[in-house]
């Protein structure tokens, strides 16, 4: 039995590289790192099927990656308290580290077990990792949190700037003793029946390299002109490190070092280099918000949203899950997302736009399903989205603005392949008619081998009279 053994409890933090808690504890002897599956399938923001999924190519990929250095990934389920002290107890480790996660569940959860296992006479050290800014590092001028983004970034470019990311470490030393562990299979985080998964594994690369390329790729091929371009639903316009960057297997601090690198070359015009940097502050602000707002992901942070008249219809909620609304970007956007597990942010905004304004279905219906599908499902940034464009949130866009689903379709996706592509039923319509194919002639949806209400549905509810209807709900509240 060895005395110094440091426990590393990884959560959303699976790499290597720029992981501050196993920077530490490589430097104070023997490591012992472990994952602990919680058994939190009855939570409301229990782990989704789609970060599920993603999870078990993460953990395979961590610990290839620790067996490369020796060292194995102890895999165990339950509560997280109940394992740690018994891993101690197992093993006479003396330190237990980890990265700190700022979901407010986590936050009761971890500080509860820093008490016990210092009680215990168990060092208990955490660090930061997952933000470039933890969210009491940056306050406003009465010490309180923000809730509007623009001072908030101002406020993170006027603070001491991230350190410089940490190297992945070179040798490890394991612990001496054998001990037991989960088979990831047992954990049972892949489908099988069905295995809806194709999309998935056709669409993503699960590792902390992959991520590193897909940052490289996108600096080198989509950084310039991103500002404009990220709009643009049919290109590889962004970035997609989002689910990299909720699994920590990429750091905030290595796409910030990056792209300060290549702003510091002046290669790149700096509208697009700021702009990408600025969406970097956007995920920090989501997490500063819930740091301060635990109700988040439940309430509407402005409380006059309690009273609005929102419609119960599981009918029409179905059809936009299913991306059968009959609004081809709607359709397109929630097909992207059932295929491949993300779906562009422009489309999110127009999908939920029409869910709680076409629909008036509430926000936290959209922001389930997101939690369920999304391979970046992530509680803070989903929740402050879902009520940015619901109009209750911080900072909001205010409700009365009411996105017309065919107009974003022609401004944003002007040749139609992004319908083209997830709705192949529509596929050759041309670009003047594939955002409304009830505008076409019988001849014209004849020749597209488009059928109304047969293989495509008709729009599920007129945009103008939806608009109408919303705003008049609104109307309730303001009044009130
Ligand atoms: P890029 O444009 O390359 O941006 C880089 C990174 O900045 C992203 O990976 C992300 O971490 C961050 N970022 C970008 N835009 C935002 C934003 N508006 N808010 C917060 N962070 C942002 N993002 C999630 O990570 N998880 C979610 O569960 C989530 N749910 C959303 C729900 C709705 C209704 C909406 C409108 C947006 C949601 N977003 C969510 C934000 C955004 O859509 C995604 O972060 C983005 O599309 C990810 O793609 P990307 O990595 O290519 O982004």
């Amino acid at each position: 039995m060895t005395t110094h053994t440091t426990i590393i409890w990884h959560r959303l933090d699976l790499r290597m590289a720029d992981n501050p808690a196993l920077h530490w504890a490589a430097a104070q002897g023997p490591i012992l790192p472990v994952y602990i599956l919680p058994d939190d399938v009855n939570d409301r923001w229990g782990m989704g099927a789609a970060t599920r999924w993603w999870l078990h190519y993460a953990l395979t990929d961590l610990a290839a990656s620790y067996a490369s250095r020796g060292v194995k990934l102890l895999l165990r389920r339950g509560a997280a308290q109940d394992v740690l002290s018994q891993l101690v107890a197992e093993t006479g480790a003396t330190t237990v580290t980890w990265n700190r996660v700022y979901e407010p569940a986590s936050i009761t959860r971890d500080t509860a077990i820093k008490d016990a296992l210092k009680q215990q006479g168990i060092e208990v050290v955490s660090h930061k990792s997952n933000l470039l800014f933890e969210p009491w590092e940056i306050k406003n001028k009465s010490g309180g949190p923000f809730k509007v983004y623009t001072p908030f970034s101002k406020a993170c470019y006027a603070a001491t700037p991230p350190a410089d990311p940490l190297p992945a470490p070179g040798s490890l030393s394991p612990v001496s003793m054998a001990l037991a562990s989960d088979a990831l299979s047992d954990w049972h985080l892949l489908p099988t029946k069905p295995d809806w998964a194709g999309g998935m594994r056709a669409t993503w690369q699960v590792s902390e390299q992959a991520a590193q390329s897909r940052l490289n790729a996108f600096i080198d091929a989509a950084l310039r002109g991103y500002k404009e371009a990220r709009n643009l639903p049919s290109g590889d316009t962004t970035s997609r490190l989002s689910p990299y960057l909720h699994f920590g297997q990429i750091s905030p601090r290595q796409i910030w070092r990056a792209t300060q690198f290549v702003m510091a070359e002046g290669k790149l015009p700096s509208a697009d280099t700021q702009h990408f940097l600025n969406e970097l502050l956007w995920r920090e602000f989501s997490h500063h918000l819930l740091y301060y707002f635990p109700e988040l992901p439940d309430m509407p942070l402005n409380p006059a949203f309690a009273a609005f008249p929102w419609v119960e219809d599981n009918a029409a909620l179905r059809a936009w899950q299913q991306g059968q609304t009959g609004y081809p970007i709607i359709d397109a956007g929630m097909r992207q997302l059932w295929q491949t597990g993300w779906m562009h942010n422009r489309v999110r905004m127009i999908v939920a736009s029409f869910l709680v304004k076409d629909l008036r279905i509430p926000w936290q219906a959209g922001e389930a399903w997101f939690w369920d599908t999304l391979v970046d499902a992530d509680l803070a940034n989903n929740a402050a989205s879902w009520q940015w464009v619901a109009g209750c949130g911080a900072d909001a866009a205010p409700y009365f603005r009411v996105f017309n689903p065919v107009l974003q379709g022609l401004k944003f996706d002007p040749q139609g392949d992004y319908v083209r592509r997830y709705v192949p039923e529509l596929a050759k319509l041309p670009a003047t008619l594939i955002h409304e194919p009830w505008a076409a002639s019988p001849v014209e949806l004849a020749a597209a081998g488009v059928f109304l209400g047969q293989n495509y549905p008709h729009p599920m509810v007129d945009h103008a009279k939806a608009r109408d209807l919303a705003l008049e709900a609104y109307q309730k509240i303001k009044k009130a």
